[in-house]
């Protein structure tokens, strides 16, 4: 752990797998409660020195930061590879994509403007100034264990404020890495902490009810992330929280479905289908499905499985044997209710496979309303079709979940493209574009996917108070 610009041990330790293999890559100390209250102090007393700190200097932290990750992008990535499982090549580009937010907020940290605002009473004047709201806690996973890291701290100390992190059990070392850049970067002790545990309820406790802190930022899955909301309830905590998605790839009849296709392979198999903006519900306006089709099969039948760190390599392991079961299960289930096989849908277990955890790309068609992968996220390598026959329909469908994190469309006419941006309620949405993530855009869910936004100016104000002052002369 770090704590206070220090590097702790303790006893009690816990193990780190690889996916792939279920090889142990290292032992990490088991935090517990107290640490978190530890680290939770050590925050408060970093914080007035801080946000005193001119944010030219706040800025010159970050972008040291950045340079030192992108100095480090290699062995960061292979280090990802083996404690996530995603391709060599899909770390590299996490990686960037980290490192942008630590230079985007480099940025941003000297760009934290006021206002001032007319009165209607000649004798007052309005200042509107912007403060950092104090200690933040934040809690992370495992599927983009170091971009979701520098997501929350890189806006969190652009604004002054201090921060204690708690990473995913399953990746605890990634977060080691970036926090030993973040102290390479000469950022002043207790300013950034890192508190890591096998335990995470206890530390999600402390963090909800510990009157210091004033702002919770989570990203994880729905049902945990309504408790955190209901614990840091009493105190009125600030919350920002990413959660689960449920996101619809819409391709019209307009829109060419061979290049609709190729878009759908590329993005539903990233990471093996483990990220909260992965399609999960693919609509084909039923004249194209066929062509579709046969496109995406092609696509699929080309991934090849295995250990990221192997040439070739195109999709890795899932996160762990309960992923692999969840996967499994909504399968088993679409079969059973009248859903179309068209490749995989089975584990994987030959030869290097066999003490990973590993699940064949899937591509399933004729799903329907009752199967569970049309209801639930999936977090696994399987596309699931649904044919459609008109736009107030797919719509309908698209919007029937309570989700609303990511959407895609894919058409050549603008009035339907608009209409769609417009009906779809998802906070993200791609028009003929699967990759509608940057540091500079504001990313977040409506309904159940979410509150607030991480990344653009929308994520830094996640870490300010707004005062006004009105002025008697
Ligand atoms: P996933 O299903 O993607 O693993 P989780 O929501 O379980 O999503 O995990 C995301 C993060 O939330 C991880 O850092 C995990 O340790 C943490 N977490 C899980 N359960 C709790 C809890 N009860 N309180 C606080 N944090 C939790």
């Amino acid at each position: 752990m770090y704590i206070n610009g220090e590097w702790l041990i303790t006893e009690k330790t816990f193990a780190v797998y690889n996916p792939a293999c279920g090889e142990e890559i290292g032992q990490v100390a088991d935090g517990t409660r107290h640490h978190a209250v530890m680290a939770i102090e050590a925050a408060q007393a970093a914080f007035s020195g801080w946000a005193g700190t001119t944010a030219y200097k706040r800025s010159e932290c970050l972008y040291r930061a950045y340079e030192l990750m992108i100095e480090r992008k290699q062995q960061l990535a292979e280090l990802m590879t083996r404690e996530q499982g995603k391709p060599l090549k899909a770390s590299l580009n996490e990686v960037q994509y980290g490192a942008d937010f630590l230079r985007w907020y480099a940025e941003e940290a000297k760009r934290v403007y006021g206002e001032t605002i007319p009165s209607a009473r000649s004798d007052q004047r309005f200042i509107v100034h912007h403060q950092p709201v104090g200690v933040v806690a934040a809690i992370t996973p495992w599927n983009y264990p170091v971009s979701m890291i520098t997501r929350k701290v890189a806006p969190a100390i652009a604004a002054g404020c201090t921060i204690v992190l708690k990473p995913a059990e399953a990746t605890p070392l990634c977060a080691m890495a970036v926090f030993e850049i973040l102290h390479d970067a000469g950022i002043p002790a207790g300013v950034v902490n890192l508190v890591t545990s096998a335990e995470p309820k206890p530390i999600g406790e402390e963090f909800c009810t510990n009157v210091l802190v004033k702002k919770l930022t989570f990203t994880g899955s729905t049902p945990v992330g309504k408790i955190l909301a209901r614990d840091a309830a009493p105190q009125l905590k600030r919350v920002s929280m990413e959660l689960g998605g449920h996101a619809p790839f819409i391709v019209f009849d307009d829109a060419d479905p061979v290049h609709a296709a190729k878009g759908v392979a590329l993005i539903k198999f990233l990471n093996a289908g483990q990220a909260c903006i992965s399609p999960n519900r693919i609509f084909v306006q039923r004249s194209i499905v066929e062509t579709f089709l046969k496109t995406l099969k092609e696509r699929v039948v080309k991934l090849q499985a295995g250990n990221g760190l192997e040439s070739g390599v195109t999709i890795g392991p899932l996160v762990n044997q309960a992923a692999v079961d969840k996967v499994d299960k909504q399968v088993v289930d679409a079969l059973a209710k009248g859903a179309t096989l068209l490749h995989g849908g089975k584990r994987l277990v030959e030869g290097n496979m066999k003490n990973g955890h590993f699940y064949a790309p899937t591509l399933l068609s004729n799903v329907s309303p009752d199967m569970l992968i049309y209801r639930e996220e999936t977090f696994g390598p399987v596309a699931a079709v649904i044919a459609f026959d008109s736009e107030d329909e797919v719509i309908a469908m698209a919007n029937d979940t309570n989700y609303g994190l990511a959407a895609y469309v894919y058409t050549q006419n603008l009035s339907r493209a608009m209409r769609t941006f417009e009906a779809l309620q998802f906070g993200i949405i791609g028009i003929n574009d699967i990759n509608p993530t940057s540091a500079a855009a504001p990313f977040g869910g409506m309904k159940e996917s979410g509150l607030g936004r991480e990344g653009a100016r929308d994520g830094l104000k996640e870490y300010l108070e707004t005062k006004l002052g009105g002025f008697s002369i």
